[in-house]
């Protein structure tokens, strides 16, 4: 017996998502992964260590009750429009399965069209998150990638008529701002954006805390609308995997019934909950970063990079001189990692993570050595 053979075709050959590194390298300056360079309020790190006793025993909250009732009250929604995962990757999978119907076995994907294309269709930017390509092919949907505009702005409706996009399509993930060229785009031109979508669209506001403005708002008014949001990002907590969704009660009640009883860990509950009693302390350093953001883009124009604008915890920059693979390499040397992202659209760009300011003090230091 081959176990291979005990492998669905589709999970035998897929391409799993590739993770930023993280290396134990003493002294590193991680600029890899879009984290938060700063702690967890002292509040969170208190509350943890006091939750850390004989009740690890006792299962979680299976419902998140404290944090969806301290979201909804952030939110000005109810409970019920809110789901809790165990990191927005959880929810953003999930909905695959809830809103996507997948490929029947032995149907050819790229023989289906019209309605039954449309009822499988996983549509998404390119570039956006690298994640949904690979949540479309787990679940068997078809894929379709739609070109962003030479800026990374979203094109207008006849254009996107034109590259292939669906209105129809059963789920659309819209990364907002973008990830991986941390554009942002105006709540209105998203609002136009969902209007026209007839089925399920999930704006992915992982990075909405550094931005100007966000589209919280239009989980609330359109009944097929989800915004996502975490707790990684902005809020120090990528460790305990905490994301959630916020939408009409439908959907979040579909989304409930197909998650496991006890998504989200126990400890995690604790740490956001103590987070959402701490946001003045967040919305500190939020303010530092994007201070920094503003910084580290004036001083890297002014060394010959092109640095796109940016409303996330991070700066798409296109370094001069040689390619930015072998930047990436000779920063590395210096004790810096930033992320590149190879073979796309986006081969000739570094993305760097704003970090505290002595980081980014080092990483334009060896900036300034490496041109040299
Ligand atoms: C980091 C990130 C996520 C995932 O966040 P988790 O809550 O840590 O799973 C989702 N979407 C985008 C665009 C991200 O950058």
């Amino acid at each position: 017996m081959n176990p291979k053979n005990l492998i669905r075709p589709q999970v035998r050959k897929l391409h799993a998502y590739v993770p930023g590194e993280q290396p134990k390298v003493r002294g590193l300056i991680k600029l890899n992964t879009n984290e938060n360079p700063y702690p967890p309020s002292p509040k969170v790190q208190d509350e943890l260590r006091k939750a850390v006793d004989g009740r690890l025993r006792l299962y979680p909250n299976p419902a998140a009750l404290g944090l969806r009732e301290g979201l909804a009250k952030l939110h000005k929604c109810r409970p019920e429009n809110v789901i809790i995962g165990n990191g927005s990757d959880e929810l953003l999978a999930l909905a695959t399965r809830a809103f996507v119907e997948p490929v029947p076995v032995g149907v050819d994907r790229s023989s289906l069209s019209g309605k039954a294309r449309s009822r499988s269709t996983v549509q998404y930017f390119d570039p956006s998150y690298s994640l949904y390509p690979v949540l479309s092919e787990i679940h068997g949907a078809v894929a379709n990638p739609v070109r962003l505009d030479d800026d990374f702005g979203i094109p207008d409706r006849a254009v996107l008529r034109k590259r292939g996009w669906d209105f129809d399509a059963a789920l659309t993930y819209v990364t907002t701002p973008n990830a991986p060229s941390g554009r942002g785009y105006a709540s209105a031109q998203l609002d136009d954006l969902c209007a026209w979508q007839k089925r399920v669209t999930i704006l992915d506001e992982a990075y909405a805390d550094f931005a100007g403005e966000n589209a919280l708002s239009l989980a609330l008014k359109h009944p097929h609308v989800l915004v996502s949001r975490t707790f990684s990002k902005a809020y120090s907590l990528c460790f305990q995997r905490i994301g959630y969704f916020v939408g009409h009660r439908e959907l979040i009640a579909a989304l409930d019934r197909i998650r496991d009883s006890y998504n989200v860990n126990g400890l995690g509950q604790v740490a956001a909950i103590g987070t959402l009693g701490s946001l003045s302390y967040y919305r500190k350093n939020i303010r530092q970063i994007i201070r920094q953001r503003a910084l580290i883009a004036r001083s890297l124009s002014a060394l010959g990079f092109e640095v796109l604008p940016s409303e996330t915890n991070f700066l798409l920059v296109r370094p001069p001189a040689f390619p930015a693979c072998e930047w990436q390499k000779q920063l590395r040397d210096e004790k810096i990692i930033v992320r590149w992202f190879g073979g796309g659209r986006i081969s000739e760009f570094l993305r760097v993570t704003i970090g505290t300011e002595p980081e980014m003090v080092a990483f334009l230091a060896a900036v300034r050595k490496i041109l040299a």
